[in-house]
């Protein structure tokens, strides 16, 4: 991976080519990054451009042998941890899973965990780096170079290392010369406090939503409101307006304009039946809905405060936006909002999502009052 292939995180990016330039690398750094900042991709970009043997001021040459190798996370100095699945005598170490892992990686380097355990299929499994794979890097990491560049060690979601970890505070405290390596974490909570004291930390914030926006404009062509309302959206994270993208067969404008109709004028029937459909799709759908509602409620507290706020929403949204307006104050509008952020941590943490919706409508007809009509 180059860096021109990431989006956004320039501040990062040139940070890391000046260490590299003035030969000031850390031995052990800390990749640490929420979901979709592309943490992962960041540290694949730097191993690439400190192993290229042709080095651009800005990026790897992308040509020579090295940064052919380490484009198919194939280069024999260049390994990786991350969690696994024991599956019979399968998944004990990394590498049992290096095909999984090159497929996955070039096809998402912003994928999170849940999804990587999907892709090897670990289903309720849960995943782990393992004190077998700890015994492995260090074994890897006392061999001599290949190429005769840094010998480099990824670490994907060390959070999963567990006490095992402690295995490698000695060699990541003395690594044999030329030896780095890199930690790609999301929560330093949940890391050993052992090794976070041995790392550098290089913190990578969220990307900022015009960086996704032109992303998904240039990758998918995507419109550019359409874009403009999928970053809104994600907080930072690409792998969520992804997702977000994926979901796009589900019309949540209309799903939104039909439920509040059903809400808003109190047809208990129609909201019962919304309520019984939206609890038949899946998790992933559930709380992409309400990532869109939060969205637009959010929309509706910008118009109804900003003078001349221009709405991150299409035409017909708006004019669903200015009616819902005309009988809501901010206090019941900031309320509402309140209430489906909550119902997002319910969904996420496998609620039943009928009663979820259900209770939502409720509020959201007590909100109206029967007073509101959309049609
Ligand atoms: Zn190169």
């Amino acid at each position: 991976m180059q860096f021109a292939d990431i989006i956004g995180q320039e501040a990062v990016k040139s940070y890391l080519l000046k260490n590299a330039r003035q030969d000031s690398v850390s031995h052990a750094q800390l990749f640490l990054g929420a979901e979709g900042s592309g943490n992962l991709a960041l540290a694949l970009a730097y191993a690439q451009y400190l192993n290229c043997t042709n080095k651009q001021p800005a990026d790897s040459c992308g040509r020579c042998n090295s940064c052919q190798m380490s484009l198919k996370l194939a280069h024999p100095d260049i390994h990786f941890s991350y969690p696994t699945v024991t599956v019979g005598s399968k998944g004990k170490k990394s590498t049992d899973y290096m095909a999984e892992w090159r497929q996955a990686v070039l096809q998402n380097p912003y994928m999170n965990v849940f999804e990587w355990l999907q892709f090897i299929k670990a289903e309720n499994k849960q995943g782990n780096i393992t004190a077998e794979e700890c015994d492995e890097i260090v074994r890897k990491l006392n061999l001599t170079s290949f190429q005769g560049a840094y010998k480099i060690l990824i670490i994907w979601m060390p959070e999963y290392l567990g006490k095992e970890g402690n295995k490698l505070l000695k060699v990541i405290e003395e690594p044999p010369a030329g030896t780095l390596f890199l930690l790609v974490a999301e929560n330093a909570d949940a890391l050993l406090a052992t090794i976070l004291s041995r790392t550098q930390l290089l913190r990578i914030p969220p990307l900022n939503p015009p960086d996704i926006a032109v992303n998904l404009h240039n990758r998918f062509q995507l419109p550019h409101q359409a874009a403009r309302q999928i970053a809104a959206q994600c907080n930072g994270n690409y792998n969520a307006a992804l997702r977000l993208m994926s979901n796009a067969n589900v019309n949540n404008r209309q799903l939104l304009t039909g439920w509040l109709n059903a809400c808003l004028q109190n047809n208990v029937p129609q909201f019962a039946q919304f309520t019984e459909e939206i609890a038949e799709t899946g998790r992933e759908i559930q709380k992409n809905f309400i990532g869109y509602c939060l969205h637009f409620f959010h929309e509706c507290l910008r118009l109804s405060m900003l003078p001349n706020y221009e709405a991150l929403l299409e035409k017909d949204e708006i004019q669903t936006a200015n009616r819902f307006l005309q009988s809501l104050n901010y206090n019941s509008l900031e309320e509402l909002v309140q209430a489906f952020e909550k119902a997002d941590e319910h969904i996420a943490r496998n609620a039943n999502p009928k009663i979820v919706f259900f209770n939502l409508s409720i509020r959201l007809a007590d909100t109206g009052q029967g007073k509101i009509s959309f049609t």
